[in-house]
Formats: structure tokens, sequence, C-alpha cells
């Protein structure tokens, strides 16, 4: 079957579908398979449960004129998702970076969805299987697309970008995040900008943060982008911060803006949106309304009142740069008591050892009142400071744990901590 036939039954399907415990009646069926599993077994299942054809890869697993047999079931998602994107014609801007892609994602989306019709990226969903559903979810009404990228090592944005073709792009930093699969910092800006060089070579407009000297440096050559600032006055988006306390508060264009995001990070992400919103002709009131009435979720740096605890809640993710800004926004608050739980960063290879020795001298350096260091790379850490407190375990945190009133508690750790559950004990 050829990719034009395929793509045919993809339009005349209900979507695609790949976990036979959410079939919708009469979606295509791709019967993808993992380390532990093979997807093709799923096959007859899904059809049973109402998909109208499931792809498979093995011949053995065609069974029924409704099961299509490919040569692989990934690539073929992957070709289709290129198809439909290209047969849709419409925008798609896409981003990575090291930190803060979802939530930029969920920003620029509620800004942009003030006048088109969008869609981005549903969650976390930015791999080489997520980015080909996101395309896959978009129809001949979508007006652009917002595609969040994710990798954590070399090629793998510049395959992404050949399946999404993005005309738009944004990188949201280079931080210290997946150091182990991209081997270093250096390997980090490299496979980052991969998304930029596929949008140079295909004369696609980048938007970009000119107080960021890393991108700065890397587009001082390249004529098609769109800056923001806060500080410089080459460039035309000009962004002002008002105030951290703990919300974002900023300025453009004479428009004050509340937003309901924390720590001075998410400036920057706001920016972003902010410049994207202006660039796509959304009014200043609309970009305002969008940006405030948006409330982050899933952990990721949420403030929960508790009682008489405000509780920021940012056990989401955690890497030396996520996790560095996220303090100097502890410390920096002038409430009272501030108390730091924090988790294990994963994914640091030969540099977890160092990075989390940081990550507790910054501690000591801050103006906090208490600090719990919780996992086995965080156990391994030297300090004399007595307010550093050290658990090998959240069990062993659980079960020594003394009720705090009347402070400002930060928990922040890699997924893997899943430090949310901290949350119970709070309560
Ligand atoms: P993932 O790699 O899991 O997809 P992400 O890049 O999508 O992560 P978000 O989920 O938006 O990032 O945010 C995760 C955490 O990263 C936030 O809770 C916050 O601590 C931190 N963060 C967000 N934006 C920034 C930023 N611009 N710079 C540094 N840290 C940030
Ligand atoms: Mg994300």
């Amino acid at each position: 079957m050829t990719i034009q036939e395929l793509h045919q039954l993809f339009l005349n399907s209900s979507g695609i579908c790949t976990d036979t415990r959410k079939i919708t009646k009469n979606c295509l069926f791709f019967s993808l398979s993992g380390d532990n599993f093979n997807g093709n077994t799923f096959a007859d299942q899904a059809l049973t449960n109402g998909a109208k054809y499931a792809i498979v890869d093995q011949e053995e697993y065609k069974t029924n004129s409704n099961t299509i047999l490919v040569k692989n079931s990934l690539e073929t998602l992957q070709k289709l998702a290129n198809y439909h994107r290209r047969h849709l014609g419409l925008k798609i801007i896409s981003l990575t970076g090291s930190n803060g892609k979802t939530t930029t994602k969920e920003l620029i989306n509620t800004v942009l969805a003030k006048k088109y019709n969008t869609i981005a990226t549903v969650g976390n969903l930015n791999n080489h299987i997520g980015v080909p559903l996101t395309l896959l979810s978009m129809n001949k009404d979508t007006e652009i697309g917002i595609v969040e990228m994710g990798a954590n090592h070399q090629k793998e944005i510049a395959f992404l970008c050949k399946i999404a073709e993005p005309d738009y792009g944004y990188i949201t930093n280079f931080g210290k995040a997946h150091l182990e699969g991209f081997g270093g910092v250096d390997g980090i800006i490299k496979g980052k900008s991969e998304l930029y060089d596929y949008l140079i070579e295909n004369n696609k407009t980048i938007f970009y943060n000119t107080d960021d000297e890393i991108q700065k440096n890397k587009l001082k050559h390249y004529q098609k982008t769109i800056c923001f600032t806060s500080t410089e006055s080459e460039c035309e988006n000009h962004i002002k911060l008002i105030e951290v306390n703990p919300f974002v508060n900023y300025s453009f264009n004479n428009t004050k803006v509340e937003s309901k995001l924390i720590g001075s990070y998410n400036f920057t992400n706001l920016c972003a949106a902010t410049t994207i919103g202006k660039h796509f002709s959304i009014e200043n009131i609309d970009i305002k309304t969008a940006i405030e009435n948006y409330i982050p979720n899933n952990n990721r740096s949420q403030i929960i009142e508790n009682g008489s605890n405000k509780i920021i809640l940012d056990a989401y993710n955690a890497n030396p740069s996520s996790m560095e800004v996220a303090l100097d926004n502890l410390n920096k608050l002038s409430d009272k008591t501030k108390i730091a739980i924090l988790g294990d960063m994963f994914e640091l290879g030969k540099d977890a050892e160092i990075e989390h020795q940081n990550i507790a001298d910054l501690c000591s350096k801050f103006n906090l009142n208490k600090v719990f260091l919780i996992g086995n790379h965080f156990n391994n850490i030297s300090t004399s400071d007595s307010k550093i407190i050290k658990f090998q375990t959240l069990e062993s945190f659980e079960e020594n744990f003394i009720p705090f009133k009347n402070s400002t508690i930060l928990i922040k750790g890699s997924r893997g901590m899943a430090l949310e559950r901290i949350l119970k004990l709070l309560k």
C-alpha cells in the first residue's frame, strides 16, 4: 500500500490509535513495539474493539483483510505524519530547548487560539512517536500547529524536523538537561541547535531571545529572525519585567500582564509567547487576557496554598539548570520561612556527583531556613551546613517527617523521584 493510499484510509478514519485500551470507533490502529512488548500481538484486539484497520509489521499478524502489512509500523506512522502535514499545508511552529518547552508551548497555544484554529502537542508527547501523533491530530481546519520537540541525544531534533517541517522555530534555552545522552554542555547546544540548522537551511523564521548569549551568537549571521529582549535596544520586541512576587508581572507595548506563573525563568517563556502572539497579529489585549487566564498544571511550578503553608510544587522534573533557577526564585522571595525539599536529578551520567554537590552548595549560600535533600545522589554530597538534612530515600524522609507551619516550601526533583507524594504529608 502506498503512503497516499494509507493517507486516504486515514482521512476516512476517526484518527490514529496505538493503545487497545483507548480505541475510538473506526480508528487506524498502529501496532508499535517497545523493548518489552510486540505491538503486533494487539492488532486483532484493536479490530475487535472497533478499529477500522490495524497496521502490522510482522507477516504472521496479517490475519484478515483489515490488517495492513507494512515494513515497519513506526516508520510508516512517521511517513504518514509527514505526508499529512504537507497535505494540510498549515503553518507549524516547533519548539525545543532544555527547560520550559511545555510551558512555552501551552502559552503560545493559548495566545494564538485567540485568533486562529490551533492544535498543539498534548501534554508532553514530544518524541519520535508523539510528534507524528501531534501532526496527525491536525485537520483541514487547523491554521497553526504548535509542536513540542524533545530530545536526549544528537540527531533527534533533526529527525523530528524532517517529519514536522516547521515554518517557525524557537529554542527555550540551552541548559543542563540530559547531559548524559548529549555528551556534555557543548553536545546539548549542538543537539538542540538542530532546530536552527533545519530552519536556516530552509530559510524559515526563528524567534529568539537576544538576552541569551548562546542564541544571539548562533543567529548573528541569519536574517530571518524575530527577537525579543528585556535589556537590549536593537531588538524590536521590548518586554519589561515588572516584578516576580511570586507571580511574574511584565509589560509590553504599554500593556501590563499579571501572569499566574512564578519564577523569573518563566519570564522568558512569557516573552516568547508574547512575541509570537504579536508576530501573528494578536491584539495586545488578547495576549494579556490569554496569558492572565493561563494556570500551570501537572506539578509544573504550581502554587498551592496549604493551611498556613505555601507550596511551590515543581515536582514534574528537575535538572541542574532548572533546579538552580527554582532555588534562585525561592531565595529572592520575601517570605519569612523558606524550605526546599529537593530530590535527585537523573540522567547526569559522570557529572551526577558534581552537579548534586553544586546544588547543595547553592542551598548553603542562599537565604533558606531548611533544606531537605532526598535520593542516592544527594545523600552523597558533603556539607557542614546544619540547615541541610540528607535522606537516602523518600521513604526515610516520610518516616522522619515533622510538619511545618507558616512556611514557603519548594518541592522539586526528577520525575522518577515522584516528590508530589510529599503533598499528602503536608496536608
Ligand atoms: P520536558 O523535558 O520534561 O519536556 P519541558 O522543557 O517541557 O520539560 P516544562 O515542563 O515546561 O519543561 O517545565 C519543567 C520545569 O522546568 C518547570 O517546572 C521549571 O522548573 C523549569 N523551567 C521552565 N521554564 C524554564 C526556563 N525558561 N528556564 C529554566 N527552567 C525552566
Ligand atoms: Mg515538555
